[in-house]
């Protein structure tokens, strides 16, 4: 017999938007269930943001270990033991995991472990992984935050070996003599990242102009010259139309500016988008508002249906996990009545971990143009910077973007080795609508990476210091 259960708020899905949203329901004493039918964590800890930042770290180390003479340290050839690689990525998933197990428990927040489906809107059914009906729960009001998953391009079928997902690419048995990367986000551009450095031969392509579309194009044509310099062959504006699989791979065919274009290799990974898990819930049936699959919501995340609400990759951009651990916490504070800090999409940062990193928040250059304000940029390149230089990291740039007339930050653009961390002090800035005097008069402890954030600053007064 299916149990039957009633609680304040139900959850469903445990990824960084749901498990944060479930602790802070906790803290406002509502009685939480969570439900999820993989591993506590969702996509984020499990099969994304950690267990491919633990690769990455593996490549990052690969790469240092190359550059030992630099150092003055000798060393022998990098040996890639790649099984191992992989095993250390899922023991960092799995550590987390447990993790997040831990703060359900210790925060009394119940986690039924199964597929949900809407019976009506105060009524969720719970199925077992054989379709089988596990439990029923009411509640005063339900949370979706179930994801995305990768979005695949129209007649191609992945079979999970010669044409994968980033799934699949984060846990290979073996590491493929050469891959195709197909979409050149941030999936894509890790992944090049990742396999290049493992020794894979790889060829990264990206239909649009630039790699990483949507950052600062003069911040990633570093980037795409680095990847170039490490072997990587980067294609831009090159859209793949067709693979076809051949008995020892794959055959990818495109277009670029020169015309018809054959990629090969052993392994294809498909990088295209991800498209929102928001079928098979019922959702239609209780009349939840969709627009291509993307759950529609307000401001603070409630959906059409007064006791519905949604938050993270199911409603759509900026589908990224720190945007949805905080959208679940405006939507859970709306549902306790307390007032919600309102997300400004303009103080979401973006980060890419590929090396240098590339991180940013606000608007590019080209966005600032194309919407016809007057600005200033400030730019400082890490070559010019005493820490950059002593860490043999000199590849790189900061590059703040102000509005003429208030000085108001309109954007902020960095690619370092550290970009990923540097980016916490412009988001601050933009939070707090910082001008390049509050930047400038910050103090930025020497030597370090980020004195270069104020240094780009100094630069948009015409007062830089260190060029
Ligand atoms: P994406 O949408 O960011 O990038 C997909 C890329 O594929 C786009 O640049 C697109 O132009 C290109 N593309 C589409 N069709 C193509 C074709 N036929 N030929 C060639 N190129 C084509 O998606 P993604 O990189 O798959 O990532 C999925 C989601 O996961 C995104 O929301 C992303 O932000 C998120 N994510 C974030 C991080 C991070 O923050 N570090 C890391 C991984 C994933």
């Amino acid at each position: 017999m299916a149990q039957n259960r009633n609680f304040d708020l139900v959850i469903i899905g445990s990824g960084p938007g749901g498990y944060v949203a479930a602790i802070r329901a906790a803290q406002l004493k509502m009685n939480v269930a969570i439900i999820e039918r993989e591993d506590v964590g969702g996509v984020c800890l499990n099969w994304g943001c950690i267990p491919t930042k633990a690769l990455l770290k593996s490549a990052e180390v690969a790469h240092t270990i190359r550059r030992a003479s630099e150092f003055g340290l000798k060393t022998g050839e990098v040996q890639v033991d790649f099984p191992a690689v992989i095993r250390r990525s899922r023991q960092v998933a799995t550590r987390l995991s447990k993790g997040v197990e831990f703060l359900m428990k210790k925060n009394k927040v119940e986690v039924f472990k199964g597929t949900a489906r809407f019976k009506d809107a105060k009524n969720v059914q719970i199925y077992d992984g054989a379709g089988k009906e596990i439990a029923e729960v009411q509640a005063e009001r339900f949370l979706i935050a179930t994801g995305a998953r990768p979005r695949n391009l129209p007649g191609l079928e992945l079979d999970g070996k010669k044409l994968i997902s980033y799934r699949e690419a984060m846990t290979l048995a073996e590491r493929p003599q050469s891959m195709v990367i197909i979409g050149a986000g941030a999936i894509g551009v890790e992944f090049a990242y990742f396999y290049n450095a493992m020794g894979t031969k790889v060829s990264l392509l990206e239909m649009l102009p630039q790699i990483l579309p949507l950052e600062d194009a003069e911040a990633v044509a570093i980037v795409h010259k680095v990847f170039q310099k490490s072997g990587i062959e980067v294609a831009v504006g090159a859209k793949v139309e067709k693979v076809e699989k051949t008995s020892q791979g794959i055959k990818v065919h495109g277009t670029t500016a020169q015309g018809a274009q054959v990629w090969e290799a052993e392994v294809g990974l498909v990088a295209v988008g991800v498209q929102a898990n928001s079928d098979d819930m019922g959702l239609e049936s209780i009349g939840v508002q969709t627009d291509r699959g993307f759950i529609k919501t307000d401001g603070t995340y409630r959906t059409n249906l007064p006791n519905i609400w949604a938050i993270g990759d199911v409603i759509g951009a900026p589908m990224l996990a720190h945007a949805a651990s905080h959208e679940g916490i405006v939507a859970v504070e709306a549902m306790a009545g307390l007032p919600a800090h309102r997300i400004d999409p303009a103080t979401v940062p973006s980060c890419t971990y590929c090396q240098p990193q590339v991180a940013s928040v606000g608007l590019t250059e080209a966005k600032v143009k194309e919407k016809g304000l007057k600005y200033k940029v400030g730019r400082f390149p890490l070559s010019a910077s005493g820490k950059a230089t002593a860490s043999g990291d000199r590849e790189g740039l900061v590059k703040l973007i102000f509005d003429e007339k208030d000085g108001e930050m309109l954007g902020a653009h960095i690619v370092a080795a550290e970009a990923t961390e540097m980016i916490a002090e412009l988001g601050l800035a933009q939070t707090h609508g910082a001008i390049p005097l509050s930047i400038a008069n910050t103090i930025h402890a020497h030597p370090t990476l980020s004195e270069a954030v104020m240094e780009a600053a100094l630069d948009a007064m015409g007062r830089v210091i260190h060029i």
